[in-house]
C-alpha cells in the first residue's frame, strides 16, 4: 500500500523513476491511476495541488483573455486533487454515434474511429462517475408513472435523457479527490504525489522521447522524475501550456510540429432563455424541470435534443435544450396562444409557459485557440491566453432546431415556442459558458491534422500520451467527463500492453 507523498517535503533534487507518471490528478488521472492498479507497473500521479483548495496554488489557473467574453481561466477549474470535479454539475450524457462522424457542415470534424470503440468503457466509467445504472434514453420507458414525456409531433427532435453523478437525496455530485483517495492509498505500486507541478516535459535532443519531467514546489522545492511512459492529464488549458511552453527542444513546443496544440479550444456555449415554451393543457412532466430519481437510483433529467437523423439530413451541431424556469406570459403573450390553441381546437385554459436554455454543440474552429500569453506566474511558467470565438452559424444551428421543435408541439397540438433571439448581441447577451474545455491536442490518425494518434499518444513522440477532453477532435453536446473517463480507461488498456 503507497501513501500520499507530498512533494514539499522530498528533499531537494529527488530524483523519481516511475515507469509511469500521470500529471494531474482529476477525474482523468485519477481514473488512469485506479485502471493502471492491477498492472504490476509503479505509477506516480503528480498533482500540483494539496488534498483541498489552496489560493496560491489556484492562482497557477491565472490567464490571459481575447475575443468573446468568457470565464476568467482561473474561475472554471480547480486546482487540487479531484480537480474540477470539486465544484462540476455531475450531469452526463454520453456521446451520440454522430459525434465521432466527419460532417461536410463542420468542417475539421470526426475522431479516427466509432463510438463503438469507446461503448465497451461505458459501464466502468458510468460506475467511477456514479450516475446510477446504465439507462439513459431508455429511461422514457421508465418513467411513465411519473408523468407522461412531452408530446411532440413526428420530426426531427427527440426527448432525451441526462443522468447525475450522485444527486440522489441532494448529495453532491462525485468528487474524484475525496470519493478516490482511500482507493488510491490502497493501489500497489501507485504513488500520488501532491503539491508538485510539473513544469518542463523535457524531450531527448531527437525530440522522439521524454526524458524527464521538471518538477516544482511553491515552496521552492525542485524534483525530477525519469519515467518511461508520460501521460498529461491537467485538463485541456493546461495541457497545452505546458506542450507549448516545454519549447527547448521542439521550439514550437512539444507535439507542436504541426502549429496544432492549442487550437480548436471549444467548451459548450450555455445560451438562457432562447425561447418560451407553452404547453396547453399545463402539465409537464417534473423531470424536464428538474432532476428527479426516477428508476433504479438513477437521477435523471430530460432535454430536447435533434435526431441523429435530422442532424444529418439537416447539416445540424447538436444541442441539448433544457426547460429551465416558468414564465409569466404578457397580454400579447397569452392572446397569441388563446388564439393558436382555437385554431388548433384544443382547450389552453390552464396553459403555463417556461423559458428554454441549452448547452450547444460548437464547430471547430483552429482560431478558437491557447497560446502562451506575456505574464508568467509564481513558478515562472507563461500563463495561458485563450482567443475566444463563436460563429454566427453556431446559433443559426441552435435556431433550426428549435424551429423543428416548435412545429412538432403544434403538430401535436401540445403547445407552442416563442424564439426569443435573432440578432447575434441579442444571443451573446444571455451566453453562459458550460465550462467544457475541449479540443486543445485533438485526436487524429494523421499528425497534420491532429496532435495525438487514435491510441492517444503524441505523434512523433514514442512515450507521452494525453487523456482527458483536450483530445475530443469534435465535442458532440453532451457533456465532456462520462466519456472522458471512458477515453481514460481505454488508454489504460494501450499502456499496460506498451509497458509490458
Ligand atoms: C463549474 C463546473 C461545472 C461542471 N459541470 C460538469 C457537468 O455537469 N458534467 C460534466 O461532464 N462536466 C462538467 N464540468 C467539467 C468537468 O469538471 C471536467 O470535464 C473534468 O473535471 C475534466 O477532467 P480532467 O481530469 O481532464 O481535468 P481537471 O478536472 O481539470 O483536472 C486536472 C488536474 O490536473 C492538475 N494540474 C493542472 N496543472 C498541473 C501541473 N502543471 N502539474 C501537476 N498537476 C496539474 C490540477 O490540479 C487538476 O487536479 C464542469 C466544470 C466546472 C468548472
Amino acid at each position: 500500500m503507497s501513501a500520499f507523498q507530498d512533494a514539499r517535503t522530498l528533499p531537494r533534487d529527488t530524483v523519481l523513476a516511475p515507469d509511469l507518471a500521470i500529471i494531474g490528478g482529476g477525474p482523468a488521472g485519477i481514473s488512469l491511476a485506479l485502471a493502471m492498479a492491477d498492472s504490476g507497473q509503479n505509477v506516480l500521479m503528480l498533482e500540483s495541488g494539496a488534498a483541498s483548495f489552496a489560493p496560491e496554488t489556484q492562482k497557477l489557473y491565472q490567464g490571459e483573455e481575447s475575443g468573446v467574453r468568457y470565464i476568467a481561466l482561473d474561475g472554471g477549474r480547480l486546482r487540487f486533487l479531484g480537480g474540477s470535479t470539486n465544484h462540476w454539475g455531475g450531469w452526463c450524457r454520453p456521446l451520440d454515434e454522430i459525434d465521432f462522424e466527419s460532417r461536410d457542415v463542420l468542417p475539421h470534424s470526426g475522431w479516427p474511429f466509432a463510438r463503438s470503440e469507446i461503448e465497451p468503457y461505458f459501464a466502468r466509467a458510468q460506475a467511477l462517475v456514479e450516475a446510477g445504472p446504465w439507462i439513459y434514453d431508455e429511461a422514457g420507458t421508465t418513467v411513465s408513472d411519473k408523468g407522461p414525456t412531452l408530446r411532440l409531433g413526428q420530426g426531427g427532435v427527440y426527448t432525451t435523457w441526462f443522468q447525475f453523478s450522485k444527486t440522489l437525496g441532494g448529495v453532491l455530485p462525485t468528487h474524484f479527490g475525496d470519493r478516490y483517495r482511500d482507493d488510491l492509498k490502497r493501489a500497489p505500486r501507485l504513488t500520488p504525489l501532491l503539491n508538485a507541478n510539473i513544469t518542463g516535459i523535457r524531450l531527448s535532443h531527437d525530440a522522439k522521447r521524454v526524458e524527464r519531467l521538471d518538477v516544482a514546489t511553491l515552496s521552492g522545492n525542485r524534483l525530477t522524475v525519469k519515467p518511461r511512459c508520460t501521460v498529461l492529464a491537467a485538463g485541456a488549458i493546461e495541457n497545452a501550456r505546458l506542450l507549448l511552453a516545454s519549447n527547448d527542444v521542439m521550439k514550437a513546443g512539444v507535439g507542436n510540429g504541426n502549429d496544432l496544440v492549442g487550437r480548436f479550444f471549444a467548451d459548450h456555449p450555455i445560451p438562457r432563455n432562447v425561447a418560451t415554451l407553452v404547453v396547453f393543457d399545463g402539465k409537464l412532466a417534473p423531470f424536464y424541470s428538474n432532476s428527479q430519481a426516477v428508476a433504479e437510483g438513477a437521477v435523471m433529467r430530460a432535454a430536447l435534443s435533434p435526431t441523429q437523423d435530422f442532424m444529418r439530413r439537416q447539416g445540424l451541431a447538436g444541442s441539448l435544450t433544457t426547460v429551465e424556469n416558468p414564465v409569466k406570459l404578457d397580454a400579447l403573450g397569452t392572446a397569441a396562444v388563446v388564439t393558436t390553441a382555437q385554431a388548433l381546437g384544443v382547450d389552453a385554459s390552464s396553459a403555463r409557459a417556461f423559458s428554454l436554455g441549452c448547452g450547444m454543440e460548437m464547430a471547430p474552429d483552429p482560431e478558437r485557440r491557447i497560446t502562451l500569453g506575456g505574464e508568467r506566474d509564481a513558478l515562472d511558467m507563461p500563463l495561458s491566453n485563450l482567443h475566444m470565438t463563436i460563429s454566427d452559424r453556431d446559433f443559426a444551428h441552435f435556431r433550426q432546431t428549435l424551429a423543428e421543435m416548435g412545429r412538432q408541439l403544434l403538430a401535436a397540438r401540445t403547445g407552442m415556442l416563442h424564439l426569443t433571439y435573432k440578432q447575434r448581441h441579442e444571443w451573446m447577451e444571455g451566453l453562459d459558458w458550460g465550462n467544457h474545455h475541449l479540443g486543445t491536442t485533438r485526436m487524429s490518425a494523421d499528425p497534420k491534422r491532429g496532435v495525438v494518434d487514435a491510441d492517444s499518444k503524441v505523434h512523433g513522440i514514442a512515450n507521452l500520451y494525453v487523456a482527458g477532453s483536450s483530445v475530443f477532435p469534435t465535442y458532440g453536446s453532451s457533456n465532456p467527463t462520462m466519456n472522458l473517463v471512458a477515453l481514460t480507461l481505454r488508454l489504460a488498456d494501450r499502456l499496460k500492453k506498451v509497458l509490458t
